[in-house]
């Protein structure tokens, strides 16, 4: 009879340990503070965007860490609303320089010319770098140049695993008639979705599991009006939110990357890195056409 009551007080541990367990982990990541399409819009419409993403943020419990273009910061207090609402705040250069164009040496500058004012919101010198475009380095050299300034000026690089193209859904979604939106909310969703069973599926092709992932989002207009369904189509997938430092202590993050070239996922630079073909890692979901076309107005 012990035996028995012991067996079922076990199994009821393990039914209780075992969602923790076998739950998937990824860290929110907001690149281009504070509004991907600044130029779009004006003062009030982006104070409107950040107030409103940053309240959903909270609403939904994601611990979020966003990326600032401090040359984007027409008002200073956007960057505030972030900070002050617990959310963390990175490094993603001054005015989104592009490595493999500007050069090492104009591209640290950048770096510097955007942690000032970064600093002088948060009190702090920020941790965390993402490059823009994700372009880490065109040669050997370049690559090197860059990690070893961000390592002395003690930043850790931010890698992304999910690296969509939310900002395409984001521009489409700034032009497009208002009896249009309600379509493309539900076409960026299905697209995120499709972007999750992709880098879950790198995952297991590259380290045989399901790693810790890092999801790239843009700060939009698109993202502070479906921020609450997409947490809720993350938390279905059966996902929990971590900070960006819990996902990147998993081991799969200390790889070895020797990637140079265009800006793509780290899965596939670690894929890639450890003898893998460039194909694997092709055929991945698309942003459906319609929604590039619209996007292709702005220029018009
Ligand atoms: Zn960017």
């Amino acid at each position: 009879m012990q035996q028995i009551r012991i067996m079922i007080r076990l199994l009821l541990i393990a039914l209780l340990l075992a969602p923790r367990l076998f739950a998937r982990e990824v860290a929110v990541t907001f690149d281009d503070l504070p509004d991907v399409d600044d130029d779009l819009h004006n003062i009030a419409r982006q104070t409107n965007i950040t107030n409103s993403l940053v309240m959903r943020i909270r609403a939904a419990g994601v611990p979020a860490i966003g990326f600032v273009n401090e040359d984007k910061l027409d008002d200073g207090t956007l960057l505030e609303t972030w900070h002050r609402n617990g959310l963390e705040l990175g490094n993603h250069t001054y005015s989104h320089a592009q490595l493999h164009t500007v050069g090492a040496e104009e591209f640290d500058c950048d770096i510097d010319r955007g942690d000032e004012i970064t600093r002088g919101v948060t009190g702090r010198a920020p941790v965390w770098f993402r490059h823009p475009y994700l372009e880490t380095g065109k040669t050997a050299e370049q690559r090197d140049a860059v990690n070893a300034f961000l390592a002395r000026s003690g930043y850790e690089v931010a890698p992304v695993t999910i690296d969509d193209s939310d900002w395409i859904f984001a521009t489409a979604y700034d032009v497009a008639g208002w009896w249009r939106r309600p379509f493309i909310r539900r076409a960026y969703i299905n697209y995120m979705q499709q972007r999750f069973e992709w880098a879950e599926h790198e995952s297991h092709l590259v380290f045989g599991r399901e790693i810790p992932q890092v999801l790239l989002l843009h700060a939009s207009a698109l993202n502070a009006d479906t921020f609450t369904d997409l947490a809720r189509m993350i938390r279905a997938r059966g996902y929990d939110f971590v900070t960006l430092a819990d996902a990147v202590s998993d081991s799969a993050y200390a790889s070895p990357d020797t990637w140079v070239g265009g800006g793509v996922g780290w899965i596939e630079r670690w894929g890639v890195t450890a003898g893998m073909d460039e194909v694997a890692f092709e055929g991945d979901p698309q942003v459906p056409v319609w929604i590039q076309q619209i996007a292709k107005q702005r220029e018009e």
